[in-house]
This record gives C-alpha cells, sequence and structure tokens, in this order.
C-alpha cells in the first residue's frame, strides 16, 4: 500500500488541494490505467474497420484515433466476405488495410496486428481472427476449415457479439453446437462481452462457463470520437490485457492465458482474479491521521485511473460526512472522515465496487488496509 511519505511533492500540494471530493474533473481522453503486480496493463482495441471493408475511414485515421487515445495495440479486422466498397476501392490483397496501419504507427507507440473478420450468418456469426500471418488465405468458405486455418497461423480467435439483434432478436448471447465445437477443438478462444455500446451479461456468463477470453472492442465503423462522445468525457470500450512486455508476442500469451479486463462505459468486468489486482492498483490509500483528539480518521484514497469509482461501504464504520455511497473521482484524491470510536493504529476499509463486476451481478469488495502511525 502507498504511503504519503513516498509521493512526490508535488503530490502533497495537491493532495490538500482535492479535498473536496466533488470538484470538477477536467477529462483528458487519454485512457489511463495503471499496471498491476507483476504485469504491465496494455489498452487493446482488436476490432476496427476501414474502408477496406464497411467502415468509413483509411487506416491513417485508425492510427490517430488510437494514439490520441494512448491504445497500445489495435487490430484492423476488415470483413473477409464483406466488402461493400469493392468497387471503388479494389484491392486484392486482404493484408493491405493493416500494412498501410502498421506503416502508419511506426512513428508512435502504437502496434498493429494482422487481423480479419470472419463473416458469416449464425452459427457461427462473426468472428474476429488475430495475430494472423495472411488474411487472403482466410478466404475459404467453409465455416469451419476458416477457424482451423486461422488456428494453423497461430490466430487468436474471439466470437464477435453474440448479442448482436441481427443474428440474435433477443440480444441473448447463447451458445450453439457449433459454437460449442469450436470451443472444444480448440479453435475459438474469447467472446466480446462488450461490443460498441452493448454489454451482454449473458456473454461474460458464456466466457465463465466456457473458459473464453472476456473482450470488450469498439468495433468502429466511423468515428470513435462522435461514437464515443469523448469531447464529453466518454471513452471507447478497450481490453485491458495483463502482459509480461508490451509485444505481440507477450499480448498474444495474455489473452491465450484469459488475462484481460474489460473498461467499457465506466464499468471494469473481468474474471476475479484479473480484476482484483487491478482494483487494488486503481484504489490506494494515500494518507491517514486522526483528527485533532478526536476517534474520527481522516483517510486520503487516491484513484490512479480513469474510472470514476462507486464505493459502497462495507466496513465496520460509519463516516462522519458521507452516506455509505462514495464516488471516487478519477485520477484524484478523495478525503473520507470515519468514525472508528477508538482511536486505531490500523484498521480495514471494505467496500463493494459498484461499477465494476467479475460475473453477472456479483460486485466484488476490495479491503484497503489503513496505517493511521507514520
Ligand atoms: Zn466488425
Amino acid at each position: 500500500m502507498r504511503t504519503l511519505i513516498i509521493l512526490p511533492l508535488f503530490c502533497l500540494a495537491f493532495v490538500s488541494k482535492a479535498q473536496q471530493t466533488t470538484h470538477p474533473h477536467v477529462h483528458d481522453r487519454v485512457i489511463h490505467f495503471p499496471d498491476v503486480a507483476n504485469y504491465q496493463t496494455i489498452l487493446c482495441d482488436f476490432h476496427q474497420h476501414t474502408v477496406f471493408s464497411d467502415g468509413s475511414v483509411w487506416p491513417d485515421i485508425r492510427v490517430q484515433e488510437a494514439v490520441r487515445d494512448s491504445v497500445d495495440m489495435i487490430s484492423l479486422t476488415e470483413h473477409l466476405e464483406y466488402q461493400p466498397h469493392g468497387a471503388d476501392i479494389p484491392h486484392p490483397d486482404r493484408n493491405r488495410s493493416y500494412e498501410l496501419a502498421s506503416r502508419l504507427a511506426r512513428p508512435y507507440d502504437l502496434l498493429v496486428v494482422n487481423g480479419a473478420e470472419i463473416t458469416r450468418s449464425m452459427p457461427p456469426g462473426h468472428n474476429n481472427a488475430i495475430f494472423i500471418k495472411d488474411a487472403n488465405k482466410l478466404i475459404i468458405s467453409d465455416s469451419i476449415d476458416v477457424f482451423r486455418e486461422a488456428n494453423r497461423q497461430g490466430a487468436f480467435v474471439f466470437w464477435n457479439h453474440p448479442n448482436w439483434i441481427a443474428q440474435r432478436r433477443d440480444g441473448m448471447a447463447t451458445m450453439t453446437p457449433t459454437h460449442e465445437f469450436l470451443v472444444a477443438e480448440g479453435l475459438l478462444h474469447g467472446i466480446e462481452v462488450v461490443n460498441d455500446l452493448t454489454y451482454s451479461e449473458e456473454a461474460l456468463q458464456l466466457a465463465l462457463d466456457h473458459n473464453l477470453t472476456i473482450m470488450a472492442t469498439s468495433d468502429i465503423h466511423g468515428l470513435v470520437d462522435w461514437q464515443y462522445n469523448v469531447a464529453e468525457g466518454g471513452h471507447r470500450p478497450v481490453t485491458l490485457v495483463f502482459a509480461e512486455a508490451k509485444t505481440e508476442e507477450a499480448v498474444k500469451e495474455a489473452l491465450f492465458e484469459r488475462r484481460t479486463v474489460a473498461w467499457y462505459d465506466n464499468t471494469l468486468i473481468g474474471r476475479e482474479e484479473h480484476l482484483m489486482p487491478l482494483l487494488e492498483a486503481c484504489i490506494q490509500i494515500d494518507a491517514a491521521e486522526y483528527i485533532g483528539p478526536s476517534s474520527i480518521a481522516k483517510v486520503t484514497l487516491y484513484n490512479d485511473s480513469d474510472a470514476e469509482f462507486l464505493l459502497l461501504n462495507r466496513s465496520d464504520y460509519s463516516f462522519h460526512e458521507n452516506a455509505d455511497v462514495i464516488v471516487l473521482a478519477p485520477n484524484a484524491t478523495t478525503t473520507i472522515n470515519v468514525k472508528t470510536e477508538k482511536v486505531l493504529a490500523k484498521f480495514d476499509l471494505r467496500f463493494q465496487v459498484l461499477n465494476a463486476l467479475t460475473a453477472p451481478e456479483e460486485f466484488p469488495t476490495i479491503i484497503l488496509p489503513v496505517n493511521t502511525v507514520e
């Protein structure tokens, strides 16, 4: 747990200034989450389109958007079988979008991986194959053989928008025998729990039941700024991948090991084993001391992330100023006064995080050990 002592001096000034918990937050579009114990947190958006399939922009715009959002890794996953701009922009090489984007990304701290969207009716619906070697070789009519070829190329394959109403009228993500077969054969590895503006509780349950990697993607066709109201403080969905390094190889390994959390509409969604270390890295105790001769502890929390956390008090104590729901502004400190009845050298604060999910309707509880001496 971070203590005040190790904070650089400029933070001390910031701590005392930010004691009003409701001060307005100036939005910065860069997406920020801290690294976790043992892993780097890599921001990824592995489902995007350009004019090379049914998107509205050239690949350079996707690169510029990612740079502005501080996304670390992207894939332009053009539809293999759906080419509505084909008459205007003929391109026999299905790797062209990737080649352009990876060249355009070179001056930046952005990695582009080759990918394609296998675009079929349900089942198997739409699926992305990323980390592929050659998209042209995926133009295969048989719906199972195309998965085999993607896997032969070493791809990580995930099921796109299983809740898409064009293919699932009730919006309920449901496994089909084809998907069960693909998972059993090791040909399908992940599932979009978040796609664009949708979150699927059923897809989250499928990920947990079938050991699939939890994915969140923008599936952007137009502009990220417009689709997610970035100017108003919105953000695109991204998959946070916990990798040993910011390399293609390490991120791919992490995806196969299911080390992800979805970031969507101010909500974090992930398996407990991956979400808890992230929450612990995001929410820290900065300082704690008793007020004068009282038994009220003034505790300063620091939120080192873009999430505006909504915390429900599950501690043994009540607060002197707040009711039981605390809002932690992003990238800022928040001070609460805790009535511990006796002066304690150490005590625990416990909060249920209401904008985080480890399973449908499961909000995790974090424990923050508070140390009032030093
Ligand atoms: Zn798509």
